[in-house]
Protein backbone atom coordinates (compact mmCIF):
# COMPACT_ATOMS: atom_id res chain seq x y z
CA UNK A 1 0.00 0.00 0.00
CA UNK A 2 1.67 3.61 -0.94
CA UNK A 3 2.18 5.85 1.68
CA UNK A 4 0.12 9.28 1.40
CA UNK A 5 1.94 11.90 -0.33
CA UNK A 6 3.68 14.24 2.65
CA UNK A 7 1.91 17.80 2.09
CA UNK A 8 4.14 20.72 0.44
CA UNK A 9 4.82 23.57 2.32
CA UNK A 10 3.18 26.31 0.02
CA UNK A 11 0.06 24.20 1.47
CA UNK A 12 -0.15 26.65 4.11
CA UNK A 13 -3.62 27.68 6.12
CA UNK A 14 -3.95 31.60 6.03
CA UNK A 15 -5.62 33.17 9.11
CA UNK A 16 -8.83 34.77 8.90
CA UNK A 17 -8.86 38.25 9.89
CA UNK A 18 -10.08 42.07 9.07
CA UNK A 19 -12.76 44.14 10.52
CA UNK A 20 -15.16 43.25 7.39
CA UNK A 21 -14.86 39.27 8.35
CA UNK A 22 -15.76 39.95 12.57
CA UNK A 23 -18.63 42.13 11.13
CA UNK A 24 -20.03 39.04 9.14
CA UNK A 25 -19.25 36.66 11.51
CA UNK A 26 -21.40 38.21 14.21
CA UNK A 27 -24.07 38.24 11.55
CA UNK A 28 -23.48 35.03 10.82
CA UNK A 29 -24.56 34.10 14.43
CA UNK A 30 -27.90 36.13 14.80
CA UNK A 31 -29.10 34.28 11.79
CA UNK A 32 -28.52 30.62 12.76
CA UNK A 33 -26.87 30.82 8.79
CA UNK A 34 -24.71 27.75 7.82
CA UNK A 35 -22.07 28.23 5.66
CA UNK A 36 -19.41 25.90 3.56
CA UNK A 37 -16.84 28.36 4.40
CA UNK A 38 -17.25 27.76 7.79
CA UNK A 39 -18.51 24.05 8.00
CA UNK A 40 -16.07 22.50 5.59
CA UNK A 41 -13.31 24.93 7.87
CA UNK A 42 -12.00 26.65 4.86
CA UNK A 43 -8.44 28.10 4.82
CA UNK A 44 -9.47 30.71 2.51
CA UNK A 45 -12.01 32.47 4.91
CA UNK A 46 -10.63 35.41 5.77
CA UNK A 47 -9.80 36.35 2.61
CA UNK A 48 -12.93 35.70 1.00
CA UNK A 49 -15.24 37.22 3.59
CA UNK A 50 -13.08 40.50 4.14
CA UNK A 51 -13.68 41.64 0.27
CA UNK A 52 -9.88 41.40 -0.35
CA UNK A 53 -9.11 44.58 -2.91
CA UNK A 54 -12.72 45.53 -3.82
CA UNK A 55 -14.27 45.23 -0.75
CA UNK A 56 -16.42 42.47 -2.05
CA UNK A 57 -17.13 39.90 1.15
CA UNK A 58 -17.74 36.51 -0.66
CA UNK A 59 -19.33 33.52 1.03
CA UNK A 60 -20.49 30.02 0.11
CA UNK A 61 -24.23 28.66 1.62
CA UNK A 62 -25.63 24.98 0.84
CA UNK A 63 -29.59 24.82 0.11
CA UNK A 64 -31.34 21.15 -0.38
CA UNK A 65 -30.09 19.56 2.95
CA UNK A 66 -26.58 17.73 3.58
CA UNK A 67 -27.22 14.59 2.36
CA UNK A 68 -26.43 13.80 -1.34
CA UNK A 69 -27.90 10.88 -3.81
CA UNK A 70 -24.40 10.44 -5.45
CA UNK A 71 -21.16 9.42 -3.60
CA UNK A 72 -18.22 10.80 -5.90
CA UNK A 73 -14.74 9.71 -4.52
CA UNK A 74 -13.65 13.52 -3.95
CA UNK A 75 -16.37 14.76 -1.35
CA UNK A 76 -16.58 14.39 1.90
CA UNK A 77 -20.55 15.04 1.98
CA UNK A 78 -23.02 12.27 3.93
CA UNK A 79 -24.67 10.17 1.10
CA UNK A 80 -28.18 8.48 0.85
CA UNK A 81 -30.13 7.34 -2.48
CA UNK A 82 -33.47 8.85 -0.04
CA UNK A 83 -32.56 11.78 1.84
CA UNK A 84 -35.04 13.83 3.92
CA UNK A 85 -37.46 16.15 1.61
CA UNK A 86 -36.56 19.95 1.48
CA UNK A 87 -38.09 22.09 3.95
CA UNK A 88 -40.50 24.55 1.87
CA UNK A 89 -39.93 27.59 3.50
CA UNK A 90 -35.72 27.40 2.93
CA UNK A 91 -35.77 29.19 -0.24
CA UNK A 92 -37.60 32.22 1.74
CA UNK A 93 -35.67 31.48 5.04
CA UNK A 94 -32.12 31.92 3.45
CA UNK A 95 -32.93 34.53 1.18
CA UNK A 96 -33.99 36.62 4.17
CA UNK A 97 -30.70 35.60 6.19
CA UNK A 98 -28.57 36.51 2.75
CA UNK A 99 -30.18 39.43 2.51
CA UNK A 100 -29.86 40.84 5.61
CA UNK A 101 -25.75 40.12 5.87
CA UNK A 102 -23.07 42.02 5.32
CA UNK A 103 -22.15 40.21 2.10
CA UNK A 104 -21.74 41.35 -1.51
CA UNK A 105 -21.20 38.28 -3.74
CA UNK A 106 -22.65 34.76 -2.54
CA UNK A 107 -22.37 31.29 -3.81
CA UNK A 108 -25.53 28.93 -3.49
CA UNK A 109 -25.26 25.60 -3.86
CA UNK A 110 -26.25 22.62 -2.96
CA UNK A 111 -25.51 18.52 -2.81
CA UNK A 112 -27.33 16.64 -5.77
CA UNK A 113 -31.22 15.27 -5.50
CA UNK A 114 -31.33 12.88 -8.21
CA UNK A 115 -34.53 11.64 -5.80
CA UNK A 116 -36.48 14.70 -6.53
CA UNK A 117 -38.62 15.04 -9.86
CA UNK A 118 -36.88 18.67 -10.49
CA UNK A 119 -33.63 17.70 -9.46
CA UNK A 120 -34.04 20.65 -7.07
CA UNK A 121 -33.54 22.88 -9.62
CA UNK A 122 -37.04 24.93 -8.23
CA UNK A 123 -35.26 25.19 -4.66
CA UNK A 124 -32.30 26.82 -6.56
CA UNK A 125 -33.96 29.22 -8.47
CA UNK A 126 -36.51 30.42 -6.06
CA UNK A 127 -34.04 30.95 -3.50
CA UNK A 128 -32.30 33.31 -6.12
CA UNK A 129 -35.92 34.94 -6.70
CA UNK A 130 -36.52 36.06 -3.48
CA UNK A 131 -32.79 37.09 -2.78
CA UNK A 132 -33.14 39.26 -5.76
CA UNK A 133 -35.81 40.65 -4.37
CA UNK A 134 -35.09 41.95 -0.86
CA UNK A 135 -31.40 42.88 -2.37
CA UNK A 136 -31.29 43.59 -6.22
CA UNK A 137 -27.64 44.47 -5.66
CA UNK A 138 -26.19 41.57 -4.38
CA UNK A 139 -24.24 39.48 -6.66
CA UNK A 140 -25.43 36.18 -7.19
CA UNK A 141 -24.19 32.73 -8.23
CA UNK A 142 -25.47 29.31 -7.79
CA UNK A 143 -23.35 26.30 -8.23
CA UNK A 144 -26.06 23.91 -9.49
CA UNK A 145 -25.46 19.90 -9.96
CA UNK A 146 -25.96 18.33 -13.14
CA UNK A 147 -29.89 17.86 -13.21
CA UNK A 148 -28.70 14.69 -14.87
CA UNK A 149 -28.47 17.16 -18.34
CA UNK A 150 -32.48 18.44 -18.31
CA UNK A 151 -33.47 21.12 -20.41
CA UNK A 152 -35.96 22.64 -18.29
CA UNK A 153 -33.70 22.38 -14.87
CA UNK A 154 -31.43 24.21 -16.58
CA UNK A 155 -33.14 26.92 -17.96
CA UNK A 156 -35.69 27.53 -14.70
CA UNK A 157 -32.15 28.52 -12.79
CA UNK A 158 -30.30 30.31 -15.65
CA UNK A 159 -33.09 32.24 -15.86
CA UNK A 160 -33.72 32.86 -12.18
CA UNK A 161 -31.92 36.90 -11.96
CA UNK A 162 -28.64 35.36 -11.47
CA UNK A 163 -25.06 36.71 -12.98
CA UNK A 164 -23.36 33.82 -12.52
CA UNK A 165 -24.40 29.91 -12.96
CA UNK A 166 -21.60 27.54 -12.06
CA UNK A 167 -21.39 23.79 -12.34
CA UNK A 168 -18.35 21.77 -12.01
CA UNK A 169 -16.76 19.69 -14.53
CA UNK A 170 -14.25 18.65 -11.25
CA UNK A 171 -11.99 16.68 -13.19
CA UNK A 172 -10.14 16.27 -16.81
CA UNK A 173 -11.97 14.73 -19.17
CA UNK A 174 -9.82 11.55 -19.13
CA UNK A 175 -10.65 11.02 -15.31
CA UNK A 176 -14.02 11.83 -14.82
CA UNK A 177 -15.58 8.09 -14.06
CA UNK A 178 -12.58 7.35 -11.77
CA UNK A 179 -13.67 11.06 -9.70
CA UNK A 180 -17.22 11.42 -10.20
CA UNK A 181 -19.67 9.70 -9.30
CA UNK A 182 -20.79 7.27 -11.95
CA UNK A 183 -23.81 9.17 -13.02
CA UNK A 184 -22.22 12.18 -13.58
CA UNK A 185 -19.72 13.17 -16.89
CA UNK A 186 -17.85 15.37 -18.81
CA UNK A 187 -20.28 15.25 -22.57
CA UNK A 188 -23.00 15.71 -19.54
CA UNK A 189 -21.48 18.89 -17.65
CA UNK A 190 -20.68 20.61 -20.84
CA UNK A 191 -23.63 20.27 -21.87
CA UNK A 192 -25.40 21.65 -18.79
CA UNK A 193 -23.02 24.69 -19.21
CA UNK A 194 -24.15 25.28 -22.87
CA UNK A 195 -27.55 25.47 -22.35
CA UNK A 196 -27.30 27.79 -19.16
CA UNK A 197 -24.99 30.03 -21.65
CA UNK A 198 -28.13 29.68 -24.18
CA UNK A 199 -30.91 30.07 -21.77
CA UNK A 200 -29.52 33.32 -19.42
CA UNK A 201 -29.87 36.63 -20.33
CA UNK A 202 -26.63 38.28 -21.74
CA UNK A 203 -24.20 39.02 -20.06
CA UNK A 204 -24.41 36.31 -17.19
CA UNK A 205 -21.56 34.69 -16.84
CA UNK A 206 -21.09 30.76 -16.78
CA UNK A 207 -18.14 29.03 -14.96
CA UNK A 208 -16.53 25.82 -13.97
CA UNK A 209 -13.86 23.96 -11.61
CA UNK A 210 -11.09 21.85 -12.07
CA UNK A 211 -9.46 20.31 -9.23
CA UNK A 212 -5.83 19.63 -9.86
CA UNK A 213 -3.66 16.59 -8.69
CA UNK A 214 -5.94 13.59 -9.22
CA UNK A 215 -3.49 12.14 -11.62
CA UNK A 216 -4.23 13.98 -15.01
CA UNK A 217 -1.33 15.32 -17.09
CA UNK A 218 -0.49 19.11 -18.18
CA UNK A 219 -2.09 18.08 -21.88
CA UNK A 220 -4.71 16.77 -20.38
CA UNK A 221 -5.82 19.98 -18.49
CA UNK A 222 -5.14 22.16 -22.04
CA UNK A 223 -7.48 20.09 -24.08
CA UNK A 224 -9.86 20.49 -21.24
CA UNK A 225 -9.45 23.97 -20.92
CA UNK A 226 -10.10 24.20 -24.71
CA UNK A 227 -13.30 22.38 -24.66
CA UNK A 228 -14.79 24.36 -21.56
CA UNK A 229 -13.65 27.48 -23.68
CA UNK A 230 -15.31 26.31 -26.76
CA UNK A 231 -18.75 25.64 -24.97
CA UNK A 232 -18.58 29.24 -24.04
CA UNK A 233 -17.02 29.08 -20.13
CA UNK A 234 -16.39 32.47 -18.91
CA UNK A 235 -14.60 31.35 -16.35
CA UNK A 236 -12.49 28.41 -15.05
CA UNK A 237 -10.82 28.04 -11.85
CA UNK A 238 -8.02 25.42 -10.70
CA UNK A 239 -7.21 24.33 -7.25
CA UNK A 240 -5.28 21.36 -5.83
CA UNK A 241 -7.34 18.39 -4.75
CA UNK A 242 -7.35 17.57 -1.27
CA UNK A 243 -8.22 14.28 0.16
CA UNK A 244 -10.73 14.39 3.12
CA UNK A 245 -10.06 11.44 4.51
CA UNK A 246 -8.48 8.17 3.97
CA UNK A 247 -11.40 6.85 2.92
CA UNK A 248 -11.55 9.08 -0.51
CA UNK A 249 -8.91 9.10 -3.24
CA UNK A 250 -5.56 9.60 -2.71
CA UNK A 251 -3.89 12.88 -3.63
CA UNK A 252 -1.78 11.51 -6.92
CA UNK A 253 0.24 14.51 -6.75
CA UNK A 254 0.60 17.76 -5.46
CA UNK A 255 0.85 20.84 -7.95
CA UNK A 256 3.51 23.41 -7.80
CA UNK A 257 2.57 27.11 -7.56
CA UNK A 258 4.35 27.64 -10.66
CA UNK A 259 2.65 24.87 -12.17
CA UNK A 260 -0.71 26.77 -11.31
CA UNK A 261 -0.01 30.09 -12.47
CA UNK A 262 0.99 28.32 -16.02
CA UNK A 263 -2.42 27.26 -16.23
CA UNK A 264 -3.67 30.76 -15.49
CA UNK A 265 -1.38 32.33 -17.70
CA UNK A 266 -2.62 30.05 -20.59
CA UNK A 267 -5.92 30.47 -19.85
CA UNK A 268 -5.83 34.18 -20.08
CA UNK A 269 -4.07 34.11 -23.16
CA UNK A 270 -6.14 33.88 -26.62
CA UNK A 271 -4.98 30.75 -28.62
CA UNK A 272 -5.54 28.59 -31.40
CA UNK A 273 -7.69 31.90 -33.11
CA UNK A 274 -10.92 30.66 -31.85
CA UNK A 275 -9.87 30.16 -28.31
CA UNK A 276 -10.36 33.39 -27.11
CA UNK A 277 -9.42 33.84 -23.45
CA UNK A 278 -11.35 33.28 -20.54
CA UNK A 279 -12.75 36.55 -18.59
CA UNK A 280 -10.98 34.95 -15.50
CA UNK A 281 -9.14 32.14 -14.16
CA UNK A 282 -8.46 31.83 -10.75
CA UNK A 283 -5.72 29.26 -10.39
CA UNK A 284 -3.30 28.41 -7.10
CA UNK A 285 -2.99 25.52 -4.65
CA UNK A 286 -5.50 26.84 -2.46
CA UNK A 287 -7.95 27.85 -4.90
CA UNK A 288 -11.55 26.66 -4.71
CA UNK A 289 -14.81 27.05 -7.11
CA UNK A 290 -15.78 30.08 -4.78
CA UNK A 291 -12.64 31.55 -3.89
CA UNK A 292 -12.63 35.13 -4.20
CA UNK A 293 -15.53 34.62 -6.86
CA UNK A 294 -16.65 38.44 -5.92
CA UNK A 295 -13.55 40.28 -6.11
CA UNK A 296 -12.78 38.50 -9.14
CA UNK A 297 -15.94 39.25 -10.59
CA UNK A 298 -15.56 42.65 -10.38
CA UNK A 299 -12.12 43.21 -11.58
CA UNK A 300 -13.20 41.64 -14.44
CA UNK A 301 -15.62 43.72 -14.84
CA UNK A 302 -13.97 46.92 -14.38
CA UNK A 303 -11.12 45.40 -17.15
FE1 LIG B 1 -16.05 30.12 1.44
FE2 LIG B 1 -15.44 29.26 -1.02
FE3 LIG B 1 -14.10 31.29 0.04
FE4 LIG B 1 -13.75 28.86 1.01
S1 LIG B 1 -13.19 29.55 -1.04
S2 LIG B 1 -14.05 30.73 2.22
S3 LIG B 1 -15.80 27.98 0.80
S4 LIG B 1 -16.28 31.27 -0.45
FE1 LIG C 1 -20.24 15.59 -3.25
FE2 LIG C 1 -21.47 16.92 -5.22
FE3 LIG C 1 -20.52 14.44 -5.64
FE4 LIG C 1 -22.64 14.85 -4.07
S1 LIG C 1 -22.51 15.23 -6.28
S2 LIG C 1 -20.94 13.48 -3.65
S3 LIG C 1 -22.10 16.79 -3.07
S4 LIG C 1 -19.30 16.31 -5.18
Amino acid sequence: KKKPLPKPKWMKESIPGGEKYTQIKRKLRELKLHTVCEEAKCPNLGECWSGGETGTATATIMILGDTCTRGCRFCNVKTSRTPPPPDPNEPSNVAEAIASWGLDYVVITSVDRDDLPDQGSSHFAETVQKLKILKPNMLVEALVPDFRGDAGCVEKVAKSGLEVFAHNIETVEELQREVRDHRANFEQSIDVLMMAKKYAPAGTLTKTSVMLGCGETPDQVLRTMEKVRAAGVDVITFGQYMRPSKRHMPVAEYITPEAFENYRALGMEMLHGIWQGFRYVASGPMVRSSYKAGEFYIKSMIE
